[in-house]
């Protein structure tokens, strides 16, 4: 079967970032989500690929996730995807950029990329569901959760947020936005069972553990 996508990941950059190709192998169409660190490797990858690059994602606006936006800007003519919660007017001003939000769909490929909307970490977090993969960004890591107190963190609406991924299906294979854990991926269903964040049982306890409490 070849009506697939493929996710390719690489680890980049001194704050061991993620970042993805999404590739639909019908169409060879690529969609690179976070460009940062590493524009070189972005392009041998989609030439090594043989596809065409047709658009950015970006999880969130925090610099390590988009450091290399406008290497990829000043090569290819292709829209940005960016929550519409973003406040980072430098992203919100490009010509390039299409705001997107809670329910959205993107048509990639053969393919429809469902949009979550998911502030704490960043008020502008958003998550990518397509088929059965989930791409996090900050929002959630392999057993643990983005950090929430920046600037513009909740750790309250973080919770919810996890809470919004723990309602997807079990076989979801999790994406994140930095290399923190000794697994790169992981399914849902074994995060709902050692991600200490999902674990917690209500919200007054997830805000207590992230924020670091005792409790
Ligand atoms: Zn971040």
């Amino acid at each position: 079967m070849t009506n697939q996508i493929n996710i390719h990941q690489y680890p980049v950059g001194p704050m061991d970032n993620f970042i993805y190709l999404m590739e639909c192998a019908h169409t060879k169409q690529i969609a690179v989500v976070d460009p940062a660190w590493d524009f070189p490797l972005i392009q041998s990858e989609i030439n090594r690929l043989n596809g065409q690059l047709s658009m950015v994602l970006l999880t969130h606006c925090h610099f390590d996730h988009l450091n290399a936006l406008e290497d990829v800007l000043n090569h290819y003519d292709i829209p940005v995807y960016v929550s519409n919660q973003s406040q980072t007017e430098l992203i919100n001003d490009l010509p390039q950029t299409q705001l997107v939000g809670e329910f959205d769909t993107i048509s990639f490929g053969a393919h429809t990329i469902n949009i979550l909307t998911t502030p704490g970490h960043s008020i502008c977090g958003q998550c990518f569901f397509v088929d059965d993969h989930l791409i996090t960004g900050d929002t959630m890591f392999i057993n643990g959760c983005g950090r929430a107190d920046l600037g513009d963190s909740s750790p309250q609406a973080l919770y919810q947020s996890l809470e919004k991924i723990k309602a997807l299906p079990d076989d979801t294979v999790i994406y994140c936005g930095h290399n923190y854990a000794d697994q790169s991926t992981d399914t849902l269903g074994n995060q709902k069972k050692t991600n200490p964040y999902l674990l917690c049982k209500d919200e007054a306890t997830f805000v207590r553990k992230r924020m670091g409490f005792k409790s």
